[in-house]
């Protein structure tokens, strides 16, 4: 589980959802780990009638037509942020990975490598009472490490080292890229990192709520270093010390709307000049400790931030250096520690931050860091038992059906030359398809899983990791790598891989439901098939050819007009509010709206090519294309508490759900007439505010 908020792979479909997490007790609790039950994922149908709130009028809000129903029979549970389909179904699926790995545990010694080494992971994670009594043993050796520190010319091995093996940010982010030049070949980035607010505008904003914010996360380093063993005085001061270094470093960041500029994420630099741009900081030591290949290119983005890192290395005396990394040490191990950390952890990010009420169950934590750790070993026994070739197969052709509506549309565009559409269709022809799970397993063979060691274990699975992502400096590209796990309830697009990916997670009822008609399947996943295509041609996929490279395939003209079609649902978006009175920063949220809107387009025109020649009837008093945009709407059907809808605004690059649909279909003239709905209802933009963009 991930206690913080994470940034997940860029373009996904949803925010994160292994932060989403359900309180109700699963079936067969009663089970003990020596008769674990078989597990079953509950079924739900792709379009539910109970779900709707027909007593609202579609043309007015038809989010709250499409998901009344939901939002009143789903309050938020005690131990989540936000609540919705896509969270509930992430929930059905920790219940049934829960199966999977009681029953890997009890079969103590008498299973297939793999199989063992999941549920000893899980085995060593459920041992509460061993956790608490190794106390902070576990971390000692880092802890160590930090107190022999002698000057800071030390600390390039020694932040090489944390970075190796604790889970959290250390003063920036090291390992391996692909070239944005070359996207065939790896090579070495150095990235902004090193905050314990969720993102730097938490430490520049100057509004009542950031400085209420900021009060209250002293007072949680403050409590971490007590917890360390630190007097309260000394506590204080030195959480003044993280907290001052950490708003130098947060200033000196880009923002989120810059960063989705991939021009201002590129500064390839020699290895040489990274002596001669951050002098400080001994980097030699630093790739040496990391065991990094040989090379001479490094990516440096921000230059910015690396410069203040280098300014801080002399300005800060060596003692405040020493407490910037315990810090971060034991905030990054905090769940993963005895009760008293787990509990401060909870209390700051999830309770302060983000509005849960209690803690999760310890169970599904587990369930989580299982995934996160081992997750293409607990994938494999998933997608035996939810992911067959005939599941797959249906959504490839689904996904050819909205790849064929997608070259019918640039076709059809009239603001694009045919120089452009030429490069667009050569891209569209050059994505790779990823459904369900990866053709090759990672091999965690070398991965020394103890069942009695759990925050070993975590350790020894981070390093493999981090060697695994290190060790690809000066490799070619792998192009059959997944970024999520298989069981993942979301889906991405990846620029400079240029392929669309959907873990076996996503492909499940309600969201693909095989026993359902195509009309509420294309509006729901199809929606999303066509919402991860549209992302290789929004703002920041555009930028990237066929080849994932970074290069200007446009003429400027259509740039020009591209620019000008984004910018209609720039201006949209921004006019919505979020809570209170914070609106969507629709310059963060452009890709994500363009790919939502552009989605539902194709999804609809496929969903008519391949039932043109179906004679298809009125269900339930729903005409099919009624049944086609509620399935859409009943993706996105959720509650969210306004701690977590403050903390999205800032950092999530997702619009809202209600705004995912309606400022969807208010753009779809096949909504208004679906819904006959008349000019000047809520649901209809008038023609010339109308945003299209493929
Ligand atoms: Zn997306």
């Amino acid at each position: 589980m991930k206690t913080k908020l994470l940034v997940c792979v860029s373009l996904c479909f949803v925010m994160c959802l292994s932060q989403i997490l359900a309180a109700q007790q699963p079936p067969g609790q009663a089970a003990t780990s020596s008769n674990p039950p078989e597990p079953v994922l509950p079924y739900s149908p792709s379009l539910d009638l109970s779900s709707m709130d027909r007593s609202v009028d579609p043309c007015a809000d038809f989010y709250q037509y499409s998901c009344g129903g939901w939002q009143k029979r789903n309050p938020i549970p005690n131990d989540q942020v936000s609540w919705s389909v896509y969270g509930k179904l992430y929930q059905d699926n920790l219940i049934f990975l829960r199966g999977i790995l009681q029953q890997a545990a009890a079969k103590k010694g008498q299973s297939d490598a793999v199989t063992q080494k999941i549920g000893d992971f899980y085995a060593a994670c459920m041992d509460e009472a061993a956790v608490e009594k190794r106390g902070l043993a576990t971390i000692k050796s880092q802890l160590d490490l930090i107190a022999q520190l002698k000057s800071a010319h030390d600390l390039g091995p020694v932040v090489a080292r944390l970075q190796l093996s604790v889970t959290g940010p250390i003063l920036f982010a090291g390992g391996s890229r692909q070239d944005p030049d070359n996207s065939e070949q790896q090579i070495a980035g150095l990235d902004q990192s090193g905050l314990g607010l969720p993102d730097r505008d938490y430490y520049t904003k100057d509004d009542a709520k950031s400085k209420e914010i900021r009060e209250r996360y002293l007072q949680h380093l403050q409590t971490t270093f007590e917890l360390l063993g630190d007097a309260p005085a000394a506590a204080r001061a030195n959480a003044v010390t993280v907290m001052r270094m950490e708003t130098a470093l947060a200033n000196a960041s880009m923002t989120r709307v810059e960063r989705r500029d991939p021009y201002k994420r590129k500064n390839k630099v020699k290895l040489a000049e990274l002596d001669q741009l951050i002098p400080n900081f001994n980097w030699q030591a630093y790739f040496a400790e990391l065991k990094a290949p040989q090379f001479e290119i490094v990516n440096v983005a921000p230059a910015s931030f690396f410069k203040q890192v280098n300014t801080q290395l002399t300005s800060e005396p060596l003692e405040n250096w020493k407490n910037y990394l315990r810090f971060h040490v034991a905030n990054a191990y905090a769940p993963y520690l005895a009760s008293k950390f787990v509990n401060e952890n909870f209390e700051f990010y999830l309770k302060y931050l983000r509005g849960a009420k209690e803690m999760q169950p310890r169970w599904k934590r587990c369930v989580q860091f299982t995934d996160r750790d081992l997750g293409e070993a607990l994938g494999q026994a998933y997608v035996r038992k939810v992911f067959s070739p005939e599941l797959k197969q249906s959504t490839l052709n689904m996904v050819k059906g909205i790849e064929a509506a997608m070259e019918v549309r640039i076709h059809q565009l009239d603001w694009m030359s045919p120089e452009t559409k030429q490069q667009a269709l050569e891209k569209l022809h050059g994505i790779r398809n990823k459904i369900g799970y990866p053709e090759k397993w990672r091999d965690y063979s070398s991965v020394r899983i103890d069942r009695n060691d759990f925050l070993g274990d975590v350790q020894r699975a981070t390093e493999f990791e981090r060697h695994r992502n290190i060790n690809k400096i000066g490799q070619p590209v792998d192009h059959a790598e997944w970024g999520m796990t298989p069981p993942t309830v979301n889906a991405y697009y990846s620029g400079q891989m240029n392929d669309i990916n959907f873990p076996a997670g996503v492909l499940q009822p309600p969201l693909y439901d095989s026993k359902m008609d195509d009309a509420p399947n294309y509006g729901n996943t199809g929606g999303t098939i066509g919402h991860e295509l549209t992302h290789g041609f929004d703002d920041q996929g555009s930028k990237f050819d066929a080849h994932g490279n970074l290069r200007e395939w446009w003429t400027k003209e259509d740039r020009q007009k591209f620019e000008e079609h984004t910018k209609c649902v720039a201006d949209q978006y921004a006019q919505y509010v979020v809570v209170d009175d914070i609106r969507i920063n629709s310059r963060l949220t452009l890709g994500e709206d363009v790919a939502d809107l552009g989605g539902e387009i194709l999804a609809y025109l496929a969903w008519r090519d391949a039932t043109k020649s179906k004679d298809l009837q009125p269900v339930a008093g729903l005409t099919p294309d009624q049944r086609f945009f509620v399935g859409f709407a009943q993706w996105a059907c959720d509650n969210e508490r306004p701690e977590e809808m403050r903390l999205r605004a800032l950092t999530d690059p997702h619009s809202p759900a209600r705004y995912r649909i309606n400022g969807v279909v208010v753009n779809m003239p096949e909504f208004s007439r679906a819904f006959a709905c008349k000019a000047g209802q809520p649901m209809v933009n008038p023609p010339e505010k109308m945003c299209s963009v493929w």
